[in-house]
């Protein structure tokens, strides 16, 4: 049984806690390592290394940081096919889709190449008679991310690369389903030149969290999962003194018009809903077509495409549309909340109840799941399911397809699909969600563009990657500054103003 470790001042370090969690195979339900779970003293260590080592970086031109993202983005490269199936074996998403996740890692990392431009700041001249203002962007100091287990290479990225290439330190605490790619995500940033300590990987499950949330000498927190815990640690990171990031749930809905290229919809919703196993929190898992119609044309489309989608190992290859849910408790809890969809009333149009591969009997695979006429009231259409279950919920008009999006409490993601720009218009102007697609049905912002939703999907008010990280992991401090040839007037009591 592989022991892995915390990644901790250039270094792989046992656990000391002596409490582990299993680390599962999801395509065959086996224990294939056991990951350490640090308590509060390995993380104050970690947080002891990580202040000394800042220093250093924080006055290492921000120039030569950048460098070290460049030789990042190689050595990710180099080793992307071995990235990948470190992350599909633990994850269980196919190989094409883990080399995915790491590539939009990899896109933040480019765009933290230019971290030198984003960090010049701004300069006055001749604020006043003699006097000049300017305003740095300076670093935290000691920064965290907790990550959920859905993209352990991506999002750790989205967080690390900007704080890194601002000059702070980093703690990470991955997931602890999926732990191994940030621990090499980490020892390739050495690779790359980042000092020792600069980057550090803590595993661990709710006490490493709780170490992070009241330790005094970290200053900021970036968290994505589910809305319950950012809930929980952005209130009491708050309430630390923490600059805190929460990104939660999600319940994303795709509005289908009328006028919408029907092949096009269902082909959209097809990998939107079940791509990953359903397993992102930009999945589409509503589907709203709007008038009986288009809603019989949409499931008449659907229906044939899912019941052909192919579910199996990541190590069949290319023959697979998508793999096993994370752990035994994730496919439990989709299947008690499909059951509660027949219970209330919505109709089973495909049913994937009872799936089974041949040789993979003890994996969580799930068939594919499609729900017609589901109402706003079932449990299917009020909870994130995070699995291969898309939801149909049928409305006569867009005025009523747009309040089922705007009412949701979740509003991460959402899409319509129509070829009329002036719905499509109306729709990207009042929809209360953070990123819409129009005929797109994963509207995910490239690097450069910020990533983040509304409602009860975020806690904090910056997004991630894009102009927003720079400034979550830096702060302003303004100067005024006089050389006068000599301060002849005495004090002045009341406060400056221009004249
Ligand atoms: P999760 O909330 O269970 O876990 C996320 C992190 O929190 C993990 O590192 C975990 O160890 C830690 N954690 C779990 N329970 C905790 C507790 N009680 N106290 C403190 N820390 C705790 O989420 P998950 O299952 O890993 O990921 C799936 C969820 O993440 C979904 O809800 C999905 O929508 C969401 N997600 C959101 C985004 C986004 O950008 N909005 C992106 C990806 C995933």
């Amino acid at each position: 049984m592989q022991e892995l470790t915390h990644y901790i001042n250039g270094a792989h370090v046992k656990g000391q806690s002596g409490r582990f969690a299993d680390v599962m195979n999801p395509a065959t339900g086996e224990v294939q390592a056991k990951v350490p779970l640090a308590n509060a003293e390995e993380m104050a260590s970690a947080v002891d290394i990580a202040k000394d080592a800042q220093v250093g970086w924080a006055a290492t031109n921000p120039q030569r940081r950048a460098r070290v993202m460049m030789k990042f983005v190689d050595l990710l490269n180099r080793d992307m096919k071995k990235l990948a199936d470190a992350l599909s074996r633990e994850h269980g998403k196919t190989l094409p889709d883990a080399a995915g996740d790491v590539q939009r890692g990899l896109e933040v990392v480019e765009y933290c190449i230019g971290a030198p431009q984003m960090l010049k700041g701004e300069f006055t001249d001749a604020a006043g008679p003699g006097i000049d203002m300017y305003s740095m962007r300076q670093p935290l100091g000691v920064t965290a991310g907790i990550t959920p287990f859905n993209f352990p290479a991506m999002i750790p990225m989205w967080m690390f690369a900007p704080a890194i290439a601002c000059g702070n330190a980093f703690i990470l605490k991955p997931s602890e389903r999926d732990p191994s790619v940030p621990l090499m995500l980490a020892e390739l940033m050495e690779e790359a030149g980042l000092p020792r300590g600069i980057l550090q990987v803590v595993n661990g499950d709710k006490e490493a969290v709780d170490a992070i949330l009241y330790h005094p000498e970290i200053q900021s927190i970036g968290f994505v999962g589910s809305t319950p815990i950012a809930e929980y640690i952005y209130g009491t990171g708050c309430s630390q003194g923490k600059r805190v990031q929460c990104f939660g749930g999600a319940k994303n809905h795709m509005i289908v018009m009328p006028d919408a290229d029907m092949d096009q919809a269902a082909d959209a919703l097809i990998g939107a809903g079940y791509g990953a196993a359903g397993e992102r929190c930009m999945a589409i898992s509503v589907a709203v077509p709007v008038g009986d119609e288009t809603a019989d044309r949409l499931i008449e489309k659907l229906v044939p495409r899912i019941e052909t989608l192919k579910v199996g190992p990541y190590t069949a290859g290319d023959d697979v549309d998508y793999g096993p849910v994370v752990t035994a408790a994730a496919k439990a809890n989709i299947e008690r909340l499909v059951q509660t969809g027949i219970d209330q009333g919505a109709k089973l149009v495909v049913d994937g109840r009872g799936f089974k591969l041949q040789g993979y009997e003890d994996g969580y695979f799930i068939g594919p799941h499609l729900f017609d006429h589901a109402t706003p009231d079932m449990d299917i259409y009020k909870t994130e399911i995070f699995g291969p279950v898309l939801t149909t919920v049928r409305t006569q008009t867009y005025e009523e397809a747009l309040k089922l999006a705007m009412d949701h409490e979740y509003g991460n993601g959402t899409a319509i699909f129509t070829r009329d720009g002036d719905t499509a218009r109306d729709f990207a102007s009042r929809v209360n969600v953070g990123m819409v697609g129009i005929n797109v049905p994963i509207p995910v912002p490239l690097a450069y563009h910020t990533f983040g939703g509304w409602k009860k999907s975020v806690f904090g008010d910056l997004n991630q990657h894009g102009p927003d990280a720079f400034k979550f992991y830096t702060r302003t401090k303004t100067v005024t500054s006089r050389w006068p040839s000599g301060i002849k007037d005495g004090g002045e009591f009341s406060i400056p103003v221009m004249e």
